[in-house]
């Protein structure tokens, strides 16, 4: 899109660029960045990286940054999404607190503003980072936009408007997504942001409404409501992230309204006006409950989905295959349709996260340009764990019950699942209680785990062991078989019967 094309910074002096290279990678976000860096350092490739916007891609810019005692990207932090997230967990462990006996007098609001400075100020500390990485592994950094014009040679649109030709033995595309765009068949529609535009927000807003049902949506409106804001979340059917296993979903869901959340269900806008003497924004919406118009709406937030940014990339030119969504059509190892071009990250549209982007770059370096015994390295796409900081934490490895009972049969399953308060709660009144639920799925008469589903506190920190546990194939025995850490929450998980 033409918002995301413009170059992010002031013009400076542009050193030439180089006419041919080895590995060209387009896009210095997670996985492109992972690729060339370790194509470049590890092995010694000729590597060119080239990125229109900022260096660190959607995780720095909107959602991630990496830390700045880690030399490797392996210890993604999010920022300024996890610290939000971590300013609304200190909002309802103060509340919390006055259960256990504290007296919190709240003689100020929450600084929202000075908050949003000081997480800006630290992004901004940290951006610097990516470009001398860059440097140390010696990847040549171009800033512009590439455009395919062969499949081994691209058009880069420079900085200051001139176009260079590069040649290039392989090409990896890894140029990410965007927002998916406001919905055209409703008026009023771009009145409202996108995820990108929550990093803007200044001053904590009193009233908002989100649309979407996905992880953005979900972490947004648990954030907003743990802070103080009247959050309205519309989804589209009974219950949101529809893609996690039932026990999640509805979980969550239920969890959401319990805290407050206004909840739209079976909902659709047909309308968003703005009015001109406050600036406020008013949604006509159907609903569950009927008709209806929200009013005095700070921000309307769509969090509908993402789409890849393969527009506008010469992907025809190259004739690089892309499916119905736009998304590139890749191998398990990373091979596009077209030989010597690869694609990895969101723009393959196969479980966007910033870890699978960096795993799969790195794997695809070593491949391309590491020694012989990683001729045939790929990323395992299975079991790939991943967590939703919503509220509370969902963490999933592996299969829902329902793509269980397809791939073996509701036969050959063994469910164990628990539900219980965990004992932070003790000294809570029962309304204040919030669920913890666990869920282990086995396959077989030996009871290996392909799926594990998690929601309750510290799901998030929890998660990662068990993901190890799993990817080495445990079986429910294996789980049993370890001795449980007591009191926790997560010895359920070993004790399940
Ligand atoms: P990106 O990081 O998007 O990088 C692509 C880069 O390519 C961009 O910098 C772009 O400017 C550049 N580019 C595009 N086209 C061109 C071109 N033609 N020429 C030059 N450059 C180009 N994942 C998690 O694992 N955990 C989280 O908690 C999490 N939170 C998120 C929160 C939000 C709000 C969002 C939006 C995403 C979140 N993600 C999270 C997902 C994660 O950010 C992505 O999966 C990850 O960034 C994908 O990496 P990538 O390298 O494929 O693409
Ligand atoms: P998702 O694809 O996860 O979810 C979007 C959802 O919004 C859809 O599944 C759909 O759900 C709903 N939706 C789509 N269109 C509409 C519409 N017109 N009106 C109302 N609802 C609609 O996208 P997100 O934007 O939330 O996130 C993109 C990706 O980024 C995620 O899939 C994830 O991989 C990554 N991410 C990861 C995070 C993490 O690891 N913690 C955090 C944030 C993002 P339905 O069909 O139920 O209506």
């Amino acid at each position: 899109s033409s918002l995301s094309r413009q170059f992010s910074s002031t013009s400076r002096i542009m050193a030439p660029i180089s006419k041919e290279t080895d590995y060209l990678v387009i896009g210095g976000g997670s996985g492109g960045l992972a690729s060339a860096r370790m194509a470049a350092g590890k092995f010694g490739t000729k590597a060119m990286i080239i990125e229109g916007g900022r260096l660190g891609g959607t995780c720095v810019n909107v959602g991630y940054v990496t830390s700045p005692l880690s030399e490797t990207l392996d210890n993604t932090i999010c920022v300024p999404k996890k610290v939000t997230f971590n300013a609304a967990m200190l909002a309802e462990m103060m509340h919390d607190a006055k259960a256990y006996g504290f007296s919190l007098e709240e003689t100020k609001p929450f600084d929202f503003t000075g908050f949003k400075h000081k997480r800006d100020a630290y992004i901004k500390r940290l951006n610097g980072i990516y470009e001398r990485n860059l440097n140390n592994d010696k990847v040549e950094y171009v800033r512009g936009w590439a455009k395919l014009i062969s499949k081994n040679e691209v058009e880069v649109t420079m900085e200051d408007g001139t176009k260079e030709n590069v040649r290039a033995k392989k090409i990896l595309v890894a140029v990410g997504g965007n927002p998916t765009a406001f919905p055209s068949d409703i008026p009023g529609s771009d009145l409202g942001i996108n995820s990108d535009g929550f990093f803007d927000i200044e001053n904590l807003p009193k009233k908002v409404a989100l649309v979407g049902a996905g992880y953005i949506a979900v972490e947004f409106a648990g954030m907003f409501n743990a802070l103080g804001t009247e959050t309205h979340l519309f989804i589209r059917h009974q219950t949101f992230l529809r893609t996690f296993d039932p026990m999640i979903q509805e979980g969550v869901t239920n969890e959401y309204e319990r805290l407050g959340v206004h909840l739209h269900k079976d909902s659709k806008q047909s309308k968003v006006e703005k009015d001109p003497a406050t600036g406020k924004l008013a949604i006509t919406y159907t609903d569950s409950n009927g008709e209806g118009k929200l009013e005095g709406v700070d921000h309307l937030i769509w969090a509908i989905g993402r789409t890849p940014a393969t527009q506008d990339l010469g992907l025809d030119k190259a004739g690089v295959k892309t499916d119905e969504k736009g998304h590139i059509v890749a191998d398990d190892y990373q091979n596009t349709n077209v030989e010597n071009v690869y694609a990895l990250g969101d723009v393959c549209g196969k479980a966007e996260l910033t870890p699978v982007a960096i795993a799969a770059g790195r794997r695809l370096a070593e491949r391309l340009f590491g020694p012989e015994q990683f001729r045939t390295a790929h990323l395992d796409y299975s079991n790939v764990p991943s967590v939703v900081f919503s509220h509370p934490e969902v963490g999933s490895i592996g299969l829902t019950e329902p793509q269980a009972e397809e791939k073996y049969g509701k036969e050959n399953l063994t469910i164990y699942k628990t539900s219980f308060t965990a004992m932070y709660y003790a000294m809570m009144e029962p309304e204040n209680k919030g669920p913890t639920k666990y869920k282990l799925i086995c396959a077989g008469p030996e009871e290996k785990v392909v799926g594990l589903h998690i929601m309750g506190q510290g799901s998030g920190e929890m998660l990662q062991g068990f993901g190890v546990a799993m990817k080495m194939g445990a079986t429910k025995k294996d789980f049993d078989s370890c001795v449980a850490i007591h009191p926790t929450s997560a010895e359920e998980l070993v004790t399940l019967k």
